[in-house]
């Protein structure tokens, strides 16, 4: 992850971290610029997560598997024959 120094735009380094809920999405970085000649600012900045775009394979297989259980039987007939065409 790039930080870019607020004061002087100069590449700066995150020196600790803060994890600040339970879940671990959202944490305060504090960040030290690299300009040390002519900034040496140090800053904190607040990286949160925000959405998926996304969801794990995992996640996706269990809503499929999910999804399709709620089909009748010929309502999964149909569907395997879509995805599974009978080779030529
Ligand atoms: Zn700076």
């Amino acid at each position: 992850m790039k930080v870019v120094c607020p004061f002087c735009f100069h590449k700066a380094l995150i020196t600790s971290r803060n994890i600040l809920n339970d879940d671990k999405t959202i944490s305060d970085l504090y960040c030290s610029c690299t300009n040390t000649k002519d900034c040496a600012a140090t800053f904190v900045y607040t990286l949160a997560y925000k959405h998926v775009l996304n969801h794990p394979v995992r996640t996706t297989a269990e809503m499929a598997f999910n999804l399709v259980n709620t089909l009748t039987k010929e309502e999964k007939a149909s569907l395997r024959r879509d995805l599974l065409p009978d080779p030529a």
